[in-house]
């Protein structure tokens, strides 16, 4: 279970309470907000945390908006500009204007590979062959994060990218052995669907035993198309480029999102009024990150909405959070057409 990893990282004692995880989580929201006054333009004049009074402080820090982070990333920057080991440029769909920049240290760009690591170990087994159809082959990109992250699981990944011609990916599947196969949700939906229309369905499921999709939003159709095509594990990884790729892994047990919390603090706020929601309403998810170096986020608004989900049916004792929301649910949530 993730449970074990997030407490390893966390430096606390097996088996983890959650108590000793929310007082680590507070002494590291301190230390992340005593980082960013000190060392970022953006977060310089915030004010700082009391050793005590945890959570009432936090959280009534002002929030960080995705147009803020696009404005002036730089001023974000914890580290000298000589420390940035990446630069990460996000052009996604639905922003305007500039696009966001993303700095990672060395020291992130190895938390990331740890996440990948522990994430994977929910969904690969010793003995599968990985393909990924993420895009990129630059070093310190996901494909390259990821791949790390598997190899130190001894499990090995090759890099195919997103597919033009689907014969060559279904010929390179079975060349190739893969057993597992890791991309964007809509890139893995239309493969499945492709290898339906060209009969080679059957082959492939024989081969076949769990996919990870990833996206902002990923459709019951997706999940349910490629599980009947391909008679595999559907997983899911929910995180953004914002957060250097750390978020919530799909749990095989509760079917819900259990939440990075060594990497990543976690809210649910009425996306109108900006107020903290209760566990088990629908809101907007704000993120913290806990180990981001660079650049860290304080109360990022992620524009995602989710619940925080009472109680792990599964014994988890990590944050829980539900699927994200489609477009059409934010929008009525935020009160829009
Ligand atoms: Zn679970």
């Amino acid at each position: 279970m993730l449970d074990k990893a997030v407490a390893q990282r966390a430096g606390l004692e097996m088996p983890p309470s959650r108590e000793e995880l929310d007082a680590w989580q507070a002494r590291r929201l301190k230390a992340v907000v005593d980082l960013a006054r000190k060392k970022s333009r953006f977060y310089k004049d915030i004010p700082e945390l009391p050793e005590k009074n945890f959570p009432e402080a936090f959280k009534a820090l002002p929030f960080t908006t995705p147009d803020e982070l696009k404005a002036d990333p730089g001023a974000f920057l914890c580290v000298p500009p000589d420390d940035v080991d990446r630069i990460t440029t996000l052009t996604t769909s639905g922003s305007t204007g500039m696009p966001k920049r993303i700095f990672s240290s060395a020291e992130d760009l190895e938390n990331t590979v740890v996440h990948f690591m522990w994430g994977m170990n929910e969904f690969v087994k010793k003995g599968d062959r990985v393909l990924s159809l993420y895009p990129g082959k630059t070093e310190y990109g996901l494909n390259d994060l990821l791949k790390k992250g598997l190899e130190r699981l001894g499990v090995p990944m090759m890099i195919y990218g997103v597919p033009d011609d689907h014969n060559d990916l279904f010929k390179t599947i079975r060349e190739e052995r893969i057993t597992f196969i890791a991309g964007p949700a809509p890139v893995v939906h239309e493969a499945a669907l492709i290898s339906r229309d060209l009969k080679q369905d059957d082959s492939l499921a024989e081969q076949i035993t769990g996919v990870l999709v990833s996206a902002a939003f990923v459709s019951d159709s997706c999940r349910s198309d490629i599980r009947d095509i391909w008679h595999c594990d559907v997983d899911e990884h929910y995180a953004m480029t914002e957060t250097g790729f750390e978020g919530a892994v799909s749990c095989p047990v509760c079917g819900n999102f259990h939440v990075w919390e060594c990497g990543l603090y976690y809210e649910i706020i009425d996306p109108v009024t900006g107020k903290e929601l209760p566990e088990g309403q629908t809101g907007e998810l704000v993120v913290t990150t806990l180990d981001r170096r660079a650049m860290p986020l304080i109360r990022y608004r992620t524009g995602d909405i989710t619940k925080v989900l009472p109680q792990s049916a599964c014994g988890s004792i990590l944050k829980t959070i539900e699927r994200v929301h489609d477009r059409q649910e934010k929008k009525r949530l935020r009160g829009r057409p």
